[in-house]
């Protein structure tokens, strides 16, 4: 007869081998564990040899990350994902996999502050040589790409002022000098834009912006061929940048609602621009949805959807307009450095995101002292005109 533990061992064993029952949870389960059991050692092996799916050691994969990084493949149209602790660590990841020292990186001058530091003062210090330059130029990205050139990155939309790389052109030169392309999609999401369905290798995301949706899950994943994704998470693994199982849990609620929130987004910022274009307080607002935005046609080519909530414009009055704006729209309308929340936000790009830019950068960047980026949410948008229209005055 098995002998009964006493409380002290039955405490420290409690629900660890609670089977799963009949009924099913309809929500997944959280598994926030950091390490699994075998009933034998050939069950183990199996797993450990990639035989059988299964989890070891939560650094190397656990069941909510993998419930997450198949639901993200999913919807991105790859066979596999990497789930990590930060769309930085993405990133990372991503460069480690497939970049050396003596290799060639190029990227876009445009890409989110975070990118930036690490092309210009991580890679360089690894002996990794970066490029930057306008995606949306072909002619200078032409001249750029090498080939030493490993890895080509870019974003599916810029950030502040929405510019729309022509990616299906941006693949079609990279592969003339066999380089990767990897996209960071954080601004879009697969609801609007699979950059695999028009040729990049890895299409990434920060997840506490439109993926996760709620400002609540951290986080970042990459997504593509299984062959590229293995090399990454190989990466991932040894940085010890794994994403946590309840950061997981919460960016798969969010995720189940990534196609309706977008919609949400997009007709709301489409309102929010047209509104503001014709404002007399406002010089400026860029939002591929207006015509004169300089890659309006290239947006209606590849997002037939709409390009989601984020938009940008030019106060009239400068920066003391930018002060009296935000002090009159808080808390309705916050200043919060993040994006892609359900409700409205808005930041100063020129003193936040890309404060370490020196004058002339942001000059070219079209990132003025003036300039306001907002983050549409899914609020009514009449509600989010009538609050705009009053604090503009
Ligand atoms: C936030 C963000 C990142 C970085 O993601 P973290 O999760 O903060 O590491 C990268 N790219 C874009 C476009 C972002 O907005």
């Amino acid at each position: 007869m098995t002998p009964i533990p006493n409380l002290t061992t039955r405490a420290a064993r409690a629900g660890a081998h609670s089977p799963p029952g009949r009924a099913l949870p309809l929500a997944p389960a959280l598994h926030q564990t950091t390490v699994n059991t075998y009933p034998d050692l050939a069950a183990l092996h199996r797993v450990l040899d990639g035989e059988e799916d299964g989890q070891v050691y939560y650094r190397f994969g656990h069941y909510n990350g993998q419930v997450l990084e198949r639901a993200v493949a999913d919807l991105e149209g790859a066979t596999d994902a990497v789930a990590t602790a930060s769309g930085m660590a993405a990133l990372t990841g991503i460069v480690l996999a497939l970049v050396e020292a003596g290799g060639h990186v190029v990227a876009d001058r445009n890409a989110y502050g975070g990118t930036r530091h690490l092309l210009d003062v991580d890679l360089p210090r690894l002996g990794i040589e970066t490029t930057l330059v306008d995606a949306a130029d072909l002619a200078e990205v032409e001249r750029a790409l090498t080939r030493r050139t490993g890895l080509l990155l870019v974003e599916a939309l810029t950030n502040p002022t929405v510019r729309v790389p022509d990616l299906p052109a941006l693949v079609d030169l990279a592969a003339g000098f066999g380089a990767t392309v990897a996209v960071d999609a954080t601004f879009a999401g697969p609801a609007l834009f699979r950059p695999l369905d028009h040729g990049a290798d890895l299409v990434w995301h920060s997840i506490p912006k439109y993926l996760g949706g709620h400002s609540a899950a951290m986080g970042g994943i990459v997504a593509g061929d299984s062959g590229l994704v293995d090399l990454v998470r190989q990466s991932v693994v040894s940085l010890g940048a794994t994403l946590g199982p309840f950061d997981a849990w919460m960016a798969l609620l969010g995720l189940k609602t990534l196609p309706l929130r977008m919609r949400a987004h997009t007709q709301g910022a489409a309102v929010v621009a047209e509104f503001l274009a014709g404002h007399p307080a406002v010089a400026r607002v860029h939002h591929p949805s207006l015509p004169g935005h300089p890659h309006a046609t290239t947006a209606a080519r590849l997002y037939p959807d709409g390009t989601g909530g984020m938009l940008s414009f030019e106060l009239a009055g400068g920066r003391p307009a930018v002060d009296e704006l935000i002090r009159r729209l808080g808390p309705a309308i916050p200043l919060s450095p993040s994006l892609a929340d359900v409700a409205t936000t808005l930041v100063h790009p020129a003193t936040t995101t890309h404060r370490s830019l020196p004058p002339d950068e942001l000059a070219a960047l079209g990132i003025t002292e003036g300039l306001i980026r907002l983050s549409v949410g899914v609020e009514d948008p009449a509600d989010l005109v009538a609050e705009l229209g009053a604090a503009l005055g």
